[in-house]
This record gives structure tokens, sequence and C-alpha cells, in this order.
């Protein structure tokens, strides 16, 4: 019987896109890390809305409530105003005390803190049954916060691109994207390394491959891209 060793060419594809955007754009970070349940309530509020709107909104709850416990137990006709800005609002508003109410109602507290000592799938398992969170959320919870575990966060930017890329299939989803990504990340990838990754990634979906008319004769992945390179007769 012979042994047939298959070298799935994506992961060397990801990782000189991973390069070359670090050469473009430099380093990432600093990163300033959140505790698990502040990243959460960030994760909550921010699906389909610019960073800075999410980030002003995050403020306008931390000012008011004095805890998390306090966002928890308030009614949402207090919540909705303060994240009047965000996309969905009316949405959101309900489902973050009712997030953060499950948690307590599981764990007896409001705490995330003992998803450190679990293994990753069944982390992202547990926070995908709260209410509003999906893998997108739920990999921020746990990539993005002071548990700080190598899970590779998705958003929509970074989604785009890795379908032009071909690292993906073309109507792939986050989740279906994350699990079909997670095993070529380079083993010698921690949490630092993931981040920036997806740091790089969606910077060039931000600046170049929009989501109309990407800049492809300028995209420093041109040459790695399956959608933005012509093929030659
Ligand atoms: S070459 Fe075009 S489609 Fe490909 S990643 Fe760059 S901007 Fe996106």
């Amino acid at each position: 019987m012979q042994l047939i060793l298959i070298h799935d060419d994506r992961t060397g594809r990801l990782q000189a896109a991973h390069g070359w955007l670090r050469h473009c754009f430099g380093p990432p970070g600093p990163y300033r890390l959140l505790d698990p349940v502040s990243q959460l309530v960030m994760g909550l509020i921010g699906g389909r809305t610019r960073g800075a709107v999410s980030a002003a909104a995050f403020m306008r709850l931390r000012q008011r409530f004095a805890c998390w416990e306090s966002l928890r137990d308030a009614p949402v006709a207090e919540i909705l105003p303060l994240i009047a800005g965000v996309s969905f609002a009316e949405v959101k508003a309900p489902r973050l005390p009712a997030a953060l109410r499950m948690v307590t109602a599981r764990r007896g507290a409001l705490t995330l803190d003992f998803l450190a000592g679990w293994p990753d799938g069944a982390a992202l398992d547990w926070l995908e049954r709260l209410p509003g969170v999906g893998r997108k959320t739920a990999a921020t919870v746990l990539n993005f916060s002071t548990l700080r575990k190598p899970v590779l966060v998705i958003d929509t930017h970074h989604l785009r691109v890795i379908r032009r890329l071909g690292l993906v299939g073309p109507r792939a989803g986050i989740a279906e994207a994350h699990d079909c990504l997670t095993p070529l990340l380079p083993s010698g990838w921690g949490a630092a390394e993931i981040d920036d990754h997806h740091q790089l990634v969606k910077t060039l979906g931000q600046r170049f491959c929009r989501p109309s008319r990407p800049a492809c004769p300028a995209c420093p992945l041109r040459a790695l891209c399956l959608q933005g390179v012509p093929r030659r007769r």
C-alpha cells in the first residue's frame, strides 16, 4: 500500500498572503484586550456597524452601567437609546441583557473566565448558544479578549477577501469559512499571530478588496488571487 501525502497549497497561499500584507501594511496592533464579558458586549452591539460607532455605543453603556450585571438587569427601554446609532439597535437592545442573563443562568455568575480552560471548539459551541451570538462574535470573545485563545475571527471584510482569493468557496458563510481555514493556519501561530492575520486581511478588504469595484490593479495580493487576476489565454 502506498502512502499518499496531499499538500493543500492553500496553507502556502495563506502564509504568502500574510507575509505580503505584513510587509505592505506593517505589523498590526498594539491590541487592547477587554475582559471576556466586555468583549461579548462589544460583539453583540458591533455586527454590521462601523467600528467607531459601536465603540462609542460601548462607551455609553460603560458610562451608564457601573458593572455588566447592571446592564443585564436593565430594562430594554433604558438600553436602546444608548446603542441607537448601531445597526439593528431594536434587535440588539433586548439581546444584550438576554445573553448576559443566559450566561448567569448557565454558570451561576456573569463570567466567561471559565472558558480559558476549555478546548476551542467546545468554547465556540458554548458561546454560540447565547442569543445573538454567531461564529464571529464567539471567536472575538475567545481571541480578542484576555482569554487570548488561538481562534480565528472572520468578519465580512475578511470573508469577502478569502472568497475572492479562492481560500474558501465563493458562497461560504462565516462559520463554514472558519471551519475551512482553521486547519490551514500554520501550526506555529499563536493567538496574537492569528489576530494579526485577521487584522491584515480585514485591512486589505477595507482598502483594496472592497465589496464593489475592488482595486485589483493596486492590490498587493493580485498575484495570489484567483478572482482579481485575469486568466491568460
Ligand atoms: S486582486 Fe482584487 S479581488 Fe483579489 S484580493 Fe486583491 S482586490 Fe480582492
